[in-house]
């Protein structure tokens, strides 16, 4: 099973505040990395955290909001000092390319590397990229501007067989692969138990991202169901009016959110900088759903 993990670089929202840096996450697939959201300070973080620039292959920006965007050109330009190679996928919503080409235009900046541009725009849920392992997926949430959640859904991996089962029982090549497409093999008439030819097959784990958004019942479809759902917690609900006044969510709104979306687990974050203590937070979102896990910046947090 590949290794599939997410690392928080940012907790905050707009304000660094009591060391929690602006919203960054990095998720792990084996050995590729996803950047998503790249607010300022996030290649402070990398150093901080361990994780391997050249091994970015795609980030993915939400919304143009400083707080999530601020820390690209820092991120892509060092990139290249790093003697960066291979090629760099960035998705963002429409005026993501005009803020690089300005970047790069009054800074006369010059990359080593192939740099790959995609706007976003969509009104429901659209595949970006996918491979024979995992599938990344956009859709729209609900903010001030237009902002994207991002879904990462590991495929159904193909079982693997137990070598011992094919001297027991005389498999050929053929049965081999009909056993790894789940058919039935008989011998003299007697289906063989598939449970003694495959290992069990693992569940397709997922990730959804949601940042920044108010929560609505709109988004159940896109994120129904996965293990892990990041949804910002902003304020405590005694702030909700201010919360959907600003297209946020409090830690009650999106802990009943991932209740009624039969998630996993709920991770909270994007705090206002007004919280220097940040547990309350989790503890309004568990008294509404079970599984919530405190985002920090620094947590690691396997799918
Ligand atoms: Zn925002």
């Amino acid at each position: 099973m590949q290794e599939f993990e997410l690392t928080v670089l940012g907790s905050n929202s707009a304000k660094p505040a009591y060391g929690r840096y602006p919203t960054s996450q990095v998720l792990r697939y084996g050995n590729q990395l996803f950047l998503i959201d790249c607010g300022e300070g996030t290649q402070l973080r990398f150093a901080d955290y361990k994780i391997k620039r050249n091994n970015i292959r795609y980030i993915f920006i939400s919304h143009h909001h400083g707080d999530h965007l601020y820390g690209l050109p820092g991120v892509i330009t060092s990139m290249s000092l790093y003697s960066r190679k291979s090629p760099l996928h960035i998705f963002g919503p429409k005026g993501i390319k005009k803020f690089i080409d300005v970047l790069f235009e009054i800074g006369e900046v010059h990359l080593n590397f192939d740099l790959q541009v995609t706007e976003i725009s969509c009104e429901s849920m659209e595949l970006l990229i996918e491979d024979e392992n995992l599938k990344v997926e956009t859709f729209p949430v609900y903010h001030r501007i237009p902002t994207y959640g991002f879904r990462f859904s590991e495929k159904q991996q193909t079982p693997n067989i137990r070598k011992e089962s094919i001297g027991k029982f005389q498999l050929s090549i053929d049965e081999i692969k009909m056993a790894k497409q789940g058919s039935p093999i008989y011998r003299d008439d007697v289906e063989l138990p598939l449970s003694e030819i495959m290992y069990p097959q693992d569940k397709p784990r997922s990730y959804a991202y949601c940042a920044d958004s108010k929560t609505d019942d709109r988004l159940i479809p896109y994120v129904e169901g996965v293990d892990l759902l990041y949804f910002e917690t902003t304020y405590l609900d005694e702030l909700r009016d201010q919360a959907i006044e600003r297209g946020h969510a409090t830690a009650a709104q999106a802990a009943q959110f991932a209740k009624k979306a039969n998630v996993g687990r709920l991770l909270t974050g994007h705090y206002s900088s007004r919280y220097k203590d940040v547990s309350p937070i989790k503890d309004e979102a568990l008294r509404h759903f079970d599984n919530v896990v405190l985002g920090y910046d620094g947590v690691i947090l396997n799918i």
